[in-house]
Formats: C-alpha cells, structure tokens, sequence
C-alpha cells in the first residue's frame, strides 16, 4: 500500500461479512474502489469455525424472508458455478420425544405466516415426502413436514432415538461450504482489478480510525504504520465489530459467546450419509453412573453437568455421501467473553466439551454411544465466537458516524446470511430503495423498545 493512499470504501474484515459486502457492492452496485483490510487470511476466523448449515426456519417472518432471500442468492451462485459452493438440501430435522407440540407449530406459523406451508404427515405412506427427500438444493419443495407416524419417522430415519414422537423436518435448508462461498467472491472480486483498480486486499491492523471530511483509518502491518483514506468505512469486523465501533466513538449492543465444536472420523458409521442436520429439541440430564454423577455434585465447576441441560445438540455427515467424518456442535454456553486473537489456543476450549456433546448427541442418535470416552484418533475439536445481540438478530446498515456502516452480529447463523447481508450493507451504502426487511435489521429497531422485548422473549428459540 501507498503512503496515505485513498480509496472510496474501506470495508474492515475479511471473514464472509466483509467478503459478501464487497462482491454485492462491486457486482450489483457497481463500485469501483473498494479495499478489504485484515491482518489475517481471508475467511481465517470465525468464518472458519462454521458449521456451514443453512435454514429458512425461523420464530419471526423477518428473519424468514432475510434468510430467504439469502438463499436465494447462494443458489444464484450455486447455478453459475456448477455448485462449487456444494449447496446440499436435505433439510433440517427437529426432534422431539414430545407427543403434545402445538406450541412450535405456532412458532412455525408465526416464522412462515402461512399455515399451507406446514404439511402434518401421519400416515406412514406419505409417498410425496418420500418422494422429495432425494431432491436437489434447487428443489421447489418449502415449508415443513411434521412426521407425528413412528413408522415413517422409523423408516426414513433410522439412526434416531425410538423415543422420538414428533419431527419437524424443514425443507429449505442443508449445508454449504462457506469457504467455497468465500473463495468464490473473492476470486470473482479479484479478476475485474486487470481493467482499473477496482478491488485491493490490504494487509494489516486496524489500530485507530479518524473522522473529519474522510475516514483516516491507521493500520499496523508487522510494526510498520500505515495510514487509508476513504469515504465510506464499513465495519466487518466480526466480533471485532464493537472495537472498531469504539474506534469512531459509537458503541454496538454486541457481545461475544464462545461456542464449540467437534468433527471426527465416524469409523463405525452410525451416523448414516444422507441423514440431515438432526437437533435434539429437547432440555435433558446426562446419562451419567451414579458414581460420576455424585463426583460431578461435589465440584463447583462441573455440578452444572449433572443437572438439565438446554435443547439444541446437533449432528451431521460431513463431507457428503462419500465422506466419513460427522459434525456435532450443542451452544449451551451463556457466558460473554472477550475475543482472543488466536482462536486455536483459545482458553475457552472446554476439555469436556467432546464428552458432554456425544453423551447429549447420543441420546437423539444412541449409536454415537459407541465413541463417548474412545473418540476416534482423528478429530477435530474447535470453536469461536457468536457475535449476537440480545435477540439474537443481525445489525446491517448505519452507524455512526454519517458514511459508516456496521455489518455484524451473525451469530450462529453469518454464513447462511452472508449473501442477503452483504447485499443489504451495500444497498445502504448506495441509498435508494431498500428490502422491506432493512429497517428492522438496522440500528432503527432499538427506537422501538417493545419490538425488542418482543423479540428477546423469542430469542432463544432462534439459537440452534
Ligand atoms: C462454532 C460455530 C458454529 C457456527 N455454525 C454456523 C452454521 O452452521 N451456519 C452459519 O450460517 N453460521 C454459523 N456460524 C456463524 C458464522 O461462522 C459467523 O456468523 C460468521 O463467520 C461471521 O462472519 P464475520 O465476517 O462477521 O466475522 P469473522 O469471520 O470473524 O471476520 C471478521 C474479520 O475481521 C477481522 N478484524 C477484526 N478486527 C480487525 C482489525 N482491528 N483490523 C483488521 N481486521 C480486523 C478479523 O481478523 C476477521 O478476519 C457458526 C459460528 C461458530 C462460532
């Protein structure tokens, strides 16, 4: 980089945020100066930690259409590119030991605000859902199949608890790879700098941003200062955001939580491949000897693992029908943090994680019993940072002060949301008209108290 060099728009962080900025602001707006600034590779933090599942299913219609729209987009660039981005749609499937659930599928109803959408299958010969299991990520199958038959819940998904009464199987959802998504719009980004300057990585720290007619943003790249211009900053910054927010003097109602992983070998294969994202919706207490259990009462730190546990644990096949390895993840966590530069070493990492997640992931899929205490040799341990408000829903669009913008808050959810995320930053930063969801995504929504209240009561249901 020149000294002092000038450029239209600075976005700050390269993780899928910033990326997905970039491209819609240079392909569906136009934008000829635009420079990404990390001191790390691209997509090397929080967006390497995802678990790259994707959903349309929501407790509130704004989130639906947001993730929505978001989808739409990843199967626009899923078709252009002959799926590069391995776009898979077998759905999401909800579980529940629960015979009585009219409470979710008010939730469904108030998410999709079309009860035509929610399809309740009680026979065991439900031949059009069969049929539709096998279709592709472009399929026209939405909504939600509610499978209340033990037999059809039996046939088509055989690794799950006998105990299972109800499944909520939403259809527009699956996995993508969100490094693929990443690469690509870089890539895409990259090959139009041959006819101007039109899109530049720059390297480097942001330490300290001034503000007069221009931005004058100061990096550190390995001890040597270095000063950009720009017009317009956008701040990506992850869970960053609210130090770089503090840097321009504004504040952001962001915290941190550490949540965590685990992907192993699935040498036994008891997950079979074409099993969708399974979460286990229930709260439960860990099966544990008596023994352990009294051991666990006795410590402070760990008396919490003998008590009820919230909803949530998940699994999935990674890697398709021809891969061995599956997913698990369970964001029980509730406690803010800091964020730490290297997330490999984090001191988060809890030691028992492995352990808590496959004895609370087994009671859904009892096979994976079978690794609680003998994981396999390779493995995969790991975990980052949901970035959240308190409801749990993004912040896009204005922050103070004028010709700044604020990307952030993605949560569990910022890779499926990249693409209408980023395309919405870079709607603001154009002007003219915006999605009927923008409003409500934006820093606007705090001036409405009771919308927030409203929302906060629903929060948890939105964190899977
Ligand atoms: C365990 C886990 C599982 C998840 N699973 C899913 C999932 O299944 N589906 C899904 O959609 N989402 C999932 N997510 C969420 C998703 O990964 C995040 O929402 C998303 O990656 C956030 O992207 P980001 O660009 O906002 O942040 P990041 O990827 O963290 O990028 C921010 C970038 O800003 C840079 N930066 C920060 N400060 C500065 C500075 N001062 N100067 C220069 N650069 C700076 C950082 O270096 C970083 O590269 C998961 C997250 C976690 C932690």
């Amino acid at each position: 980089m020149r000294a002092n060099e000038k450029v239209e728009i600075a976005i700050v962080g390269a993780g899928i945020a910033g990326i997905a900025t970039a491209y819609y602001l240079s392909q569906k707006f136009g934008f000829r100066s635009i420079s990404l600034i990390d001191h790390r590779p691209a997509m090397s933090y929080t967006s390497a930690q995802s678990g790259d599942n994707y959903r349309n299913w929501w407790p509130h219609p704004t989130m639906t259409e947001f993730t929505n729209r978001s989808i739409d987009l990843m199967q626009d660039i899923a078709q252009a590119t002959d799926n590069r981005i391995m776009m898979m749609r077998r759905g999401y499937v909800l579980a529940t030991r629960r015979h009585q659930i009219d409470e979710l599928i008010s939730d469904l109803e108030r998410g999709y605000q079309d009860s035509s959408l929610i399809r309740i299958q009680e026979s065991d010969n439900a031949q059009s859902y069969i049929e539709s299991l096998g279709e592709s990520y472009s399929s026209n199958t939405v909504g939600v199949d509610i499978l209340k038959n033990k037999e059809l819940i039996a046939e088509n998904f055989p690794s799950l608890s006998q105990e299972i009464r109800n499944i909520i199987h939403v259809r527009r959802a699956g996995d993508i790879s969100g490094q693929q998504l990443g690469q690509f719009m870089l890539e895409t980004l990259s090959a139009k700098n041959h006819s101007s300057d039109i899109f530049r990585r720059v390297n480097g720290r942001v330490v300290g941003i001034e503000h007069a007619n221009e931005y004058r943003i100061h990096l550190d790249e390995e001890g040597a200062t270095k000063t950009l211009c720009a017009d317009i900053l956008i701040n990506a910054a992850g869970p960053f955001a609210t130090h770089i927010a503090g840097m321009l003097g504004a504040e952001l109602p962001i915290k941190n939580i550490f949540q965590q992983k685990i992907a192993f070998e699935d040498r036994l294969t008891v997950v079979p491949r074409d099993t969708p994202y399974c979460v286990d919706l229930d709260s439960k207490v860990l099966a544990w000897t008596d023994e352990q259990r009294q051991s666990l009462t006795e410590d402070e730190q760990l008396a919490w693992l003998a008590k009820e546990i919230p909803g949530g644990v998940h699994c999935r096949p990674d890697g398709g029908v021809r891969g061995k390895w599956v997913k698990l993840g369970w964001a029980y966590n509730t406690n803010l943090s800091e964020p730490m530069d290297d997330l490999v070493n984090e001191p988060y990492l809890d030691p028992y994680f492995s352990e808590i997640v496959l004895r609370g992931a087994a009671s859904l899929q009892p096979a994976l019993s079978a690794y609680v205490d003998k994981l396999p040799e390779r493995q995969h341990h790991y975990g980052g940072y949901y970035s959240m408000t308190e409801e749990n829903w993004p912040i896009v669009g204005p922050m103070n002060p004028p010709s700044s913008f604020v990307v952030g808050a993605l949560s569990g959810f910022g890779v499926m949301a990249a693409c209408a995320a980023g395309e919405l930053c870079a709607s603001h930063v154009n002007g003219g008209e915006l999605p009927s969801y923008a409003s409500q995504l934006s820093l606007d929504r705090y001036d409405h108290p009771e919308f927030i209240r409203e929302l906060r009561q629903i929060a948890d249901k939105s964190l899977l």
